[in-house]
């Protein structure tokens, strides 16, 4: 494989050097020892980002993602033919997370933190990181990081030294690592290449490489130092001053105005309520659906902290089918739907809003789809409470598991009891699980203040209706 690629290599470098406006004078960057296929790297992409997107709340914007897409397309044209893989899929999403961060999976899926965009001071800046993203896995990084032998951590694990694809974080680990474990952690060396060559891809698709530098001012000067790009990448305090140099060398091919664009939907994204850290999303587990939506069905969250003083469930029901169609519902027609993806929410007027910043949640149900490492039913549960409960030290079992079934299927029921944030009151939180046929937890979550009896009927009724179509 090495000897092929560097041939491939070499090829794309006497093209480069019979091509007369190439800078001649760029740093020349190979690939390094990789015992696994292309097709390892897909396969591990793939697995990572369905990990990913059951982790972080994906910011459900058409217009945003559609913007951030084109920049990624025009940069993913711009990687140097040598390494160019056909077979990869590059796409890209935006993570409604406050974080100015960005991560690129093997094979081509990569996630840009909202907060990155946010932060950025034009597009060339959010594109210099972009760039380096997409640099660590046009050089198949990752991979060639686990050749090594070396601790390649992305997402907790899931491309694991030993190559294993499956068996990824559980819930429970996720809860409890701090948010940089689940980050790409490359060596010095690699840093430096990415750095390198996303400065070259920067430069052939009509951006300044400098900003992929000046990113790195902009960050400081956000105080970004405590999470995100800076921290998850270890580098050294000359690394601003390496990308100038290799900048200087660069001929910036039709160079392009694009600043636009960027203002626009930087002007959009003020208007949406603050995203969350990373951090928070962590400790939250999967209780929180995922961001702001602009779909009709969905809402996004009052600013206000929750009343808890909210209408009797209606007895009329409307039917929601959610999760891509694969599960039916029935609903009180006086709740509503908030969020999608892999956490929905079904509430009352008055029994949500916010609370530092984050959503809460004083009556409803809620729905969601968890990673778990385990086959086992109840101790997918155990897993799921653990990582509930890490995430919020007022949250605790008390009940024992009863066996019960949902759409059917053999199902886990268990009580919990918590305090709730805003409010302040004990709240009872009614946990149904079961498991889906592709091995994840299925799980349902009924949210009242203790002592409100009048909720359980409507709950009853929602749970019974339920049904999974995997
Ligand atoms: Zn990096």
């Amino acid at each position: 494989m090495i000897r092929k690629s560097r041939f491939i290599a070499w090829l794309a470098l006497v093209a480069v050097f019979s091509t007369p406006l190439s800078a001649i004078a760029q740093t020349q960057i190979k690939y390094h020892s990789n015992k696994y296929s292309v097709q390892d790297d897909i396969k591990l992409g793939r697995q990572a980002a369905q990990e990913a997107e059951q982790q972080f709340p994906l910011l459900n914007d058409e217009t945003v993602r559609g913007y951030v897409a084109r920049v990624g397309d025009r940069l993913v044209r711009a990687i140097p033919s040598q390494f160019q893989h056909p077979e990869f899929r590059y796409y890209f999403k935006v993570v409604n997370a406050s974080d100015i961060n960005a991560f690129a999976l093997p094979g081509g899926p990569m996630y840009v933190n909202r907060g990155m965009i946010q932060a950025a001071r034009n597009e060339g800046e959010m594109a210099g990181v972009m760039a380096h993203e997409l640099s660590h896995v046009a050089l198949r990084h990752g991979t060639a990081q686990a050749t090594r032998g070396q601790k390649y951590s992305i997402l907790g694990g899931i491309a694991g030294v030993a190559g294993t694809i499956l068996g990824g974080p559980g819930l429970g680990q996720l809860a409890q690592a701090p948010f940089a474990v689940y980050l790409l952690k490359f060596s010095r060396e690699y840093e430096t290449e990415a750095d390198v060559l996303g400065a070259q891809i920067m430069a052939n698709a009509g951006y300044d490489p400098h900003d992929l530098a000046n990113m790195f001012r902009t960050i400081e000067q956000q105080g970004g130092g405590g999470g995100g790009f800076l921290s998850d990448h270890p580098s050294p305090s000359d690394r601003y001053a390496r990308i100038n140099r290799e900048a200087d060398m660069l001929r910036v091919n039709n160079a392009g105005n694009f600043t636009r664009d960027f203002a626009a939907i930087q002007e959009r994204l003020r208007g949406y309520p603050r995203a969350p850290s990373m951090a928070e999303i962590a400790r939250s587990g999967q209780r929180y659906p995922s961001g702001p939506t602009t779909s009709q069905t969905s809402g996004s969250y009052p600013d206000n902290v929750p009343s808890g003083r909210v209408d009797y469930p209606s007895s009329r029901y409307q039917s929601y089918s959610i999760f891509n169609g694969g599960v039916q519902v029935g609903v009180p027609n006086n709740w509503r739907q908030i969020g999608d993806g892999t956490s929905v929410w079904f509430v009352p007027e008055g029994g949500y809003g916010q609370y530092n910043g984050q959503p809460v949640f004083t009556h409803g149900v809620n729905f969601g789809v968890a990673q778990t490492r385990n086959g086992d039913l109840q101790r997918a549960t155990d897993e799921f409470i653990q990582s509930l409960t890490q995430g919020n030290s007022a949250l605790r079992l008390s009940s024992n598991y009863q066996r019960t079934t949902l759409s059917g299927r053999m199902a886990l029921a268990a009580v919990l009891r918590n305090v709730n944030e805003a409010t302040g009151r004990i709240e009872s939180v009614r946990l149904v699980t079961t498991q889906l046929r592709n091995g994840q937890l299925f799980y349902a979550i009924a949210v009242s203040p203790q002592g409100e009896r009048n909720f359980d009927g409507a709950f009853q009724n929602v749970f019974n209706s339920l049904r999974i179509n995997d």
